[in-house]
């Protein structure tokens, strides 16, 4: 057993040095990310696979290098027909043969196509569901040579998801028709309802499935008062001018607003709602897109398909429904994996507007859902810990450390006494009989006179002016927090106005102290001073700037020649690289992340002409250049990794024993449940004394399996137990009690 495990270990090795010769090659990457490795060792065996990864985590990569690595051809089925095209001009950008197939192309297009396929000449294929399903082209697999099926964001099969497609609750058909062929089903949903629907929809069994973090520490995570907005805005676009950034509203009207002021103030921008005329959408988008306008305000219509690697900032103007919604918009922000920032305005009122929309939703069951997203991405907003532990644990992750990205992370908040502002607003709100909203309360705790306090009288309350030297916003900060803490109530199905609580008659007669986040630990936060870790650690090799500049126009130039995005050329983390290690030869560059040869090969003397011009002007950086290529010796090639190292194997042994869930172990270690549980059993088989295997089944379970074993010819095949228990005995505990069963044997 020991030697065959070696065996295959080797053989493995043996494949992944050949695929890291791949990814070189081809896309001038050096090192797989954490879980594409097992993807793609897992595919090239010919098996189903599932692959759950953030944006930008680089789920492409995970079919599009066995493509490469296998004869034979892989079809990609992908539900947005403008992302296809994206797609395949980045793989001939790389000089590898891809086409698309798709409503969009013409007779002879197609034609063209068909013949590329039938002579062999194609590795990859792009399909729309549609395409495939309703033309003679399902008949025919058989005779395209198909080594791999990649069903692309596969969450859409799901009725539960937000992008459910008709077409797409059909591609079982696939797994029905041509069983032999394997299937890749890749998606970035973090929605767990619909996650856990996918492989058995596209009719998969025995699939492996692969989760990875959804962390995406690139993007910096910050929320602030929607005070203010506008300027806030203009500072975030100044922060990064020339650079492209989204800003989400919540209504069309909104984004109309805000794009006129915008642009009647001379910047680079344009709104984009469901209300516009395609024509004029796609415009947008596209323009977008290439890089030729900067700042899109848009409705959540927008984003969808949207494969743009380096959008440098994402806003919210208001608050979104829910934090499924809020990480998917965010998450358009830095898929190139440079720093990037987003900013949530939040305030009560957005709170009142979407609760006004729940309380019209007539199935109570579906109200009590959408209220209770409502209160997470409240609880989101209002945090004063790490802001990403509380996102990433509404997604099932739990972190251990804070991640020094997020501005409670980068300004802690600093607590002071609250007990007499809240004892003003409270006998503010008292004196009116609670029938004031947030702005008219501040109205009098400022002593503002406007035409609604004279009406009502509010002037002459005693408590009219009583908050003079506190600002208004601090007011809406504090009252907020009043809010949060329960000592006032708001009331949003009477005009969200204020009424008091047992605790606000706590408050009132001093029998409770109340403690306040201070607004110093807001305005910093506003002003966001602090660089946090991540940028401090990418920015370690320091691009220079100039050069940056330069290489970006000769980038466009090409682009502009050849009729191509400008990213599909090279990606802005490859520019920069190259401003910061100044290669000076054909070599050097292929050192550069994103270089393949076949870019080296094609654009390269481009590049290395105004480098050299460049280093001429400025000799010092040739030194640099010197340090980085040759004073150190060539770094070795990394030893390649066995699937978990000895080292790991240990620290996972440990930490089981510790009686760490299976989930948590794999999270420390970035690591898929299956591989980890993959291994504790291997473990436990060869050393049965020594792992205490209930910790993962009951032995009632393992009764259960064994009953079921006798009653199943003895099978060793997972799928008939799972069919057997109706589902109710999940995969992991059928392994394992089978595992128990064989050592008892
Ligand atoms: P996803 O589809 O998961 O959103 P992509 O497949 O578009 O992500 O990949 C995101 C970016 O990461 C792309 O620019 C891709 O080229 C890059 N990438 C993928 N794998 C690697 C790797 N191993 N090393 C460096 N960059 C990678
Ligand atoms: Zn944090």
């Amino acid at each position: 057993m020991e030697i065959f495990n070696d065996k295959k270990q080797m053989n493995r090795e043996y494949i992944m040095g050949t695929a890291e010769n791949y990814l070189q090659k081809y896309f001038g990457y050096n090192t797989f990310r954490s879980p594409q490795e097992e993807i793609i060792n897992n595919v090239l065996q010919g098996k189903d696979t599932v692959v759950l990864m953030p944006t930008g985590g680089g789920k492409s990569m995970c079919y599009q290098l066995p493509a490469l690595m296998m004869e034979g051809l892989t079809l990609v089925i992908s539900p947005l027909i403008s992302l296809m095209k994206d797609q395949v001009d980045a793989l001939k950008s790389n000089g590898i043969e891809a086409e698309y197939l798709n409503s969009s192309l013409s007779d002879i297009e197609e034609r063209m196509i068909n013949q590329k396929i039938t002579s062999n000449q194609l590795k990859i294929l792009y399909i729309s569901p549609e395409k495939l399903l309703r033309s003679s082209i399902f008949g025919q697999l058989k005779y395209y040579n198909i080594k791999l099926i990649a069903i692309d964001e596969a969450h859409c099969t799901s009725q539960w998801g937000h992008d459910f497609r008709p077409e797409y609750a059909q591609l079982k058909r696939i797994r029905e028709t041509y069983p032999e062929i394997p299937i890749i089903a890749l998606t970035a949903t973090a929605d767990r309802a619909v996650r856990s629907d996918i492989a058995e929809l596209l009719g998969m069994w025995d699939e492996q499935v692969f989760i990875s973090s959804f962390d995406r520490p690139n993007l910096s995570l910050a929320v602030v008062p929607a005070t203010n907005r506008y300027n806030q805005i203009l500072k975030m676009i100044g922060k990064h001018a020339d650079q492209s950034g989204i800003i989400y509203c919540s209504s069309r009207k909104q984004t109309e607003k805000l794009t006129e002021k915008l642009v009647s103030e001379g910047y680079d921008a344009a709104c984009y709602h469901a209300g516009l005329d395609p024509l004029e959408r796609s415009r947008v988008q596209a323009a977008f897109i290439e890089g030729k306008l900067k700042i899109i305000v848009a409705t959540i219509a927008f984003g969808m398909g949207i494969d743009k690697p380096d959008v440098r900032f994402v806003m919210h103007y208001n608050l979104p429904k829910n934090l499924e919604g809020y990480y998917q918009e965010i998450g358009r922000a830095g898929r190139d994996g440079l720093p990037s920032e987003t900013i949530l305005f939040y305030g009560y009122g957005d709170v009142a507007t979407q609760m006004h929309f729940i309380n019209q939703i007539e199935n109570e069951e579906y109200r009590k859902i959408q209220e209770d997203k409502l209160k997470r991405i409240q609880e989101y907003a209002e945090s004063q810990i790490c802001r990403r532990k509380v996102l990433l644990a509404y997604f099932s992750e739990q972190t251990a450390a804070d991640c020094g990205n997020c501005d409670v992370c980068l300004n802690p908040p600093k607590y002071e006494n609250g007990t007499i502002p809240a004892q003003m607003a409270l006998s503010a709100i008292t004196r009116t009989n609670e029938q004031t909203g947030m702005t008219t309360t501040i109205d009098i705790l400022k002593g503002t006179f406007t035409p609604s306090i004279k009406e009502n009288g509010y002037d002459t309350l005693k408590t009219f002016g009583a908050g003079r030297q506190i600002t208004a916003s601090n007011w809406a900060m504090y009252i907020q927090q009043f809010i949060q803490q329960g000592i006032i109530e708001i009331d949003y199905k009477d005009h969200s106005k204020l009424k008091l609580n047992e605790a606000s008659r706590m408050v009132l007669s001093g029998q409770k102290e109340v403690k306040l986040v201070s607004y110093e630990t807001t305005v910093e936060r506003r002003n966001a001073g602090k660089v946090p870790k991540v940028q401090k650690a990418i920015s370690a090799l320091t691009p220079d700037e100039n050069l940056f500049v330069l290489l970006r126009k000769v980038r466009k130039s090409i682009a502009d020649k050849e009729g191509k995005l400008h990213y599909h050329v090279f990606g802005d983390a490859t520019l920069k690289q190259m401003a910061a290690i100044v290669p000076l030869t054909k070599e050097e560059l292929l050192r550069v992340t994103g270089v393949g040869e076949y870019k080296a090969q094609k654009y390269g003397d481009f590049f290395l002409d105004v480098i050299s011009d460049f280093v001429k002007g400025n000799p010092e950086l040739k030194n640099q250049s010197a340090q980085t290529f040759h004073a150190t010796p060539e770094p070795e090639k990394k030893a390649m990794k066995p699937l978990v190292g000895k080292e790991q194997k240990n620290q996972i042994l440990d930490l089981f024993r510790q009686k760490y869930t299976i989930e948590q172990i794999a999270a420390e270690f970035a690591r898929s449940k299956e591989t980890i549980l993959k291994y504790l059993l291997e473990f436990y088989r060869n050393n049965p004394e020594s792992l205490d295997v209930y910790q993962l089944v009951t032995h009632e379970q393992v009764e259960l399996v064994k009953a079921a074993k006798n009653a199943l010819d003895q099978t060793d095949r997972l799928k008939p137990y799972y069919d057997y228990f109706n589902g109710q005995l999940d995969y992991d505990v059928i392994r394992v009690s089978l595992a128990v069963l064989q050592m008892n044997q």
